[in-house]
């Protein structure tokens, strides 16, 4: 892929006007939290690191009340402990809140117990700082993986009522196949089931890709952004927007990491708010709870 990847196109075809309402969230997590980077990684240093997570956050949550919709917003138990006033703006501007883990651990290298202790730990704080319940999890990077199928029964333990952690193809850093569309996932070693808001996925020649969140947001141009949106909707299937704080900050720091994971982190930093408002502009959005309750009628209300 070349740098002209990021750039974008105006003359966007409007999409079909239709009832599939997409899902809109963020993981609030801040510049140095990346997964598996030596430079980041011991968390004593987390304390020094200047902090861009309020202000982006805040930024997006203009965003979001300038087209009047609502989202989940996955926080990272060590920043709602940080920052609980920061929940509590989310919540008090009508938002969803979900637990992103507290350490933000792959799922996949923990066990179950120490898997258990981080989700508890982070849904305590998320609720104490947002008075808030936390309904659902996002798995850092998507680490729900072929194997950890028992992180399902942990959820399910603590009380979530759906998961929106798998992506259904394999990438870098997880990964997990699954059906592409909001379904009840039936793979947890107990028997029992939880409702899964999975990533979106859109064709590029015999591929499947993501293309709705993150590194792929920033790096696709705005045209096919819209085309995998309007292909999924066509089909009556939700898209799911994922985003960070740091994918809106073009002057975040730059962490010593590989050049083709440099590139994934901050490639087109800049387009990522003017591509969100292009598609929050042209396509119906909620919050991921919202968008469950609309795709699975038989999900357990709280
Ligand atoms: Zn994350």
């Amino acid at each position: 892929m070349t740098g002209d990847m990021t750039e974008t196109r105006t003359d966007v075809p409007t999409a079909p006007a239709g009832e599939v309402v997409n899902a809109l969230s963020f993981d609030i997590e801040d510049w140095f939290h990346l997964v598996e980077i030596d430079a980041v990684a011991d968390t004593r240093q987390w304390e020094t690191f200047p902090s861009i997570v309020e202000q982006r956050t805040d930024e997006i949550l203009e965003i979001c009340g300038r087209h009047g919709v609502s989202a989940t917003f996955y926080f990272l138990g060590w920043i709602a402990e940080r920052y609980p006033s920061l929940v509590r703006r989310v919540v008090d501007a009508g938002h969803e809140i979900g637990t992103h883990s507290y350490w933000h651990r792959k799922v996949c290298d923990l066990d179950e117990s120490a898997f258990r202790e981080d989700l508890l730990r982070s849904i305590r704080v998320i609720e104490d700082a947002g008075g808030s319940a936390v309904t659902s999890f996002r798995a850092p990077s998507f680490s729900i993986t072929p194997g950890a199928e028992w992180a399902f029964d942990v959820l399910l333990d603590a009380g979530l009522r759906y998961d929106a952690s798998l992506f259904p193809v394999a990438r870098e850093n997880g990964g997990y196949p699954c059906v592409e569309t909001p379904h009840h996932f039936d793979g947890a070693p107990s028997g029992r089931t939880m409702p899964e808001l999975p990533m979106s996925l859109m064709r590029l020649g015999p591929k499947r890709v993501g293309f709705s969140g993150g590194g792929y947001l920033r790096l696709f141009p705005t045209w096919l952004i819209h085309h995998g949106f309007r292909s999924l909707n066509r089909r009556g299937i939700p898209g799911v927007v994922y985003l960070h704080p740091r994918d809106f900050a073009p002057d975040c720091p730059v962490v010593p990491m590989s050049r083709p994971r440099r590139f994934k982190c901050y490639v087109g930093l800049s387009s990522t708010a003017p591509k969100l408002e292009s598609i929050l502009s042209r396509y119906r959005f909620a919050s991921c709870g919202e968008v469950m309750a609309a795709s699975l009628p038989d999900l357990e209300t709280a």
